[in-house]
């Protein structure tokens, strides 16, 4: 495995990998990788002759300066993790390099960058599409893996390849979860051991939810996980929006669409957590 920091270099190597006929995998992160991470570059390992992942903390989609000040940063231990699992090349430049100039370009990313998200997190999948956009120029990758736990964020990058006519194929893969049943972030670092154990809400609540929706509506739905959150210290329910889950706009019925998802943010103290739970697949 190698470590690339500029990306001149990185063109070189794959410029060689390709001349093989080669097919090649990537996956972009901000590092502070977990087991989530990883089982997205095994999975790019196993598929593809060569696995590229990227880190990089793009300031471009933190809308909250605080956030982007307190993101983990642990690029030694990455690499170590990324050498365990068999990736090829590790992408880690710094911000020049990305951004020798300010990047202006404005995406017109359609409506499933507007809602949820993009609503609560403005300029967020802009910025996402700028360094996304970039990585794969640069990379031009076969394949580009992501998680399913940024649900709205996989809708969004098909949205862009789309726009950008990028031959790229998008797979999405599931969320991984701790034995609680958490979903893995690199911000649950950032939670105290009794906000931890709060979190745990998140989870547990939606899983009940799928239950509770045989025998409700949407909308009683809807009202139960938030009302059940924010009953627990410490938890504060962004929002929580049941949705198609190609269009991500809202559903009135569960007979609406045959792919329904459920999609919330909770900060819990002041760090934002995802997660979404499938009702419908
Ligand atoms: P990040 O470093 O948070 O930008 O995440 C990089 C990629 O890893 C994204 O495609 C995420 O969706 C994915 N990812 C992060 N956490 C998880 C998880 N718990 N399960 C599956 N994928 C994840």
């Amino acid at each position: 495995m190698e470590v690339i920091t500029k990306i001149a270099d990185l063109q070189k190597k794959i410029a060689d990998v390709r001349t093989g006929g080669n097919i090649i995998g990537m996956v972009p992160t901000m590092g502070a990788l977990h087991n989530g991470h990883l089982q997205l570059v095994k999975r790019c390992v196993a598929e593809n002759d060569c696995c590229v992942v990227s880190i990089f903390v793009n300031p471009t989609q933190f809308n909250d300066k605080n956030d982007l000040l307190h993101y983990p940063r642990t690029l030694e231990a990455d690499c170590k993790l990324l050498e365990s699992v068999g990736c090829t090349f590790v992408f880690a430049p710094e911000v020049e390099e990305m951004y020798p100039v300010e990047d202006t370009r404005v995406f017109d990313l359609g409506t499933v960058a507007e809602v949820m998200e993009g609503k609560y997190r403005p300029g967020h999948f802009n910025g996402v599409a700028q360094i996304v956009s970039k990585l794969f120029d640069v990379v031009k990758p076969d394949r580009a893996y992501f998680g399913e736990k940024d649900f709205q964020q996989i809708a969004v990058i098909r949205s862009m390849v789309k726009l950008l006519n990028s031959p790229v194929e998008i797979v999405a893969c599931p969320i991984v979860r701790e034995e609680d049943g958490m979903a893995l972030s690199s911000r649950n670092v950032r939670l105290t051991p009794g906000q931890r154990k709060n979190a745990i809400g998140i989870s547990q609540t939606l899983f009940k939810s799928r239950t509770f929706a045989e025998r409700h509506t949407v909308i009683e739905t809807v009202e139960y996980v938030i009302s059940t959150l924010n009953a627990i210290p410490d938890l504060e329910v962004e929002y929580f929006e049941i949705v198609d889950g190609n269009t991500l706009l809202p559903v009135d019925n569960w007979n609406d669409s045959a792919y329904i998802v459920g999609c919330i943010t909770v900060y819990c103290g002041e760090v934002r957590l995802i997660d979404n739970i499938a009702y419908r697949r």
